[in-house]
């Protein structure tokens, strides 16, 4: 064996370390280009963005990755999805409490009157009593018409037209103490 056919044999282990190197480089840099670009489609749905975080992970694959990574959108698409789900649900938490339509406070669903001014909110079915909206014109628990709808001040006043009877001062006859006169 002389010198020369040794200088062959590490050329050639040189050659196959190479060729090992540089077919490893090249599988990293296509997995951080298929990797960035899974990753930017979860994350945008804007095609030139896309291209052009591919484009600069190719050209400078470490540098460009880390730029990436700084810059790229935080949430994925399905992450900003679920989140637009859970405002909603929020939203239609804080809606379905009931307000009184006067003085604009929370009033408890059972409530027929606003606890604060008064203001009559729902009104009994006059057949089975559930609590009606005040719009309603049928009961729709046990279908009779709904559509008188009971204000707490009428009932207190008396109905128009009558005038209660002055009551007698004392030592005075009152009207019905009077005999009557055929
Ligand atoms: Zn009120
Ligand atoms: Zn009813």
């Amino acid at each position: 064996m002389d010198l020369g056919q040794i200088s062959n044999a590490i050329g050639s282990v040189l050659e196959v370390l190479v060729a090992v190197c540089g077919a490893f480089v090249l599988a990293f840099w296509l997995a951080i280009i298929i990797w960035t670009w899974r990753d930017i489609r979860a994350r945008s749905r804007d095609v030139f963005a896309a291209v052009l975080a591919l484009v600069l992970v190719a050209i400078f694959p470490l540098v460009g990755l880390m730029l990436y990574l700084l810059l790229r959108p935080k949430e994925t698409l399905a992450e900003a999805y679920d989140r637009a789900l859970e405002e909603e649900a929020l939203l239609r938490g804080i809606e379905e409490q009931l307000v009184c339509p006067n003085c604009n406070r929370v009033v408890e669903k059972a409530w027929q009157f606003c606890a604060y001014c008064h203001t009559q909110v729902k009104k009994g079915c006059p057949s089975c009593g559930q609590l009606l909206e005040l719009g309603w014109t049928l009961c729709p628990y046990c279908g009779n018409p709904a559509n008188v709808p009971k204000v707490r001040s009428q009932q207190e006043l008396p109905p128009p037209g009558v005038v209660n009877p002055p009551a007698p001062r004392p030592g005075e006859l009152s009207v019905t103490d009077l005999p009557v006169v055929e």
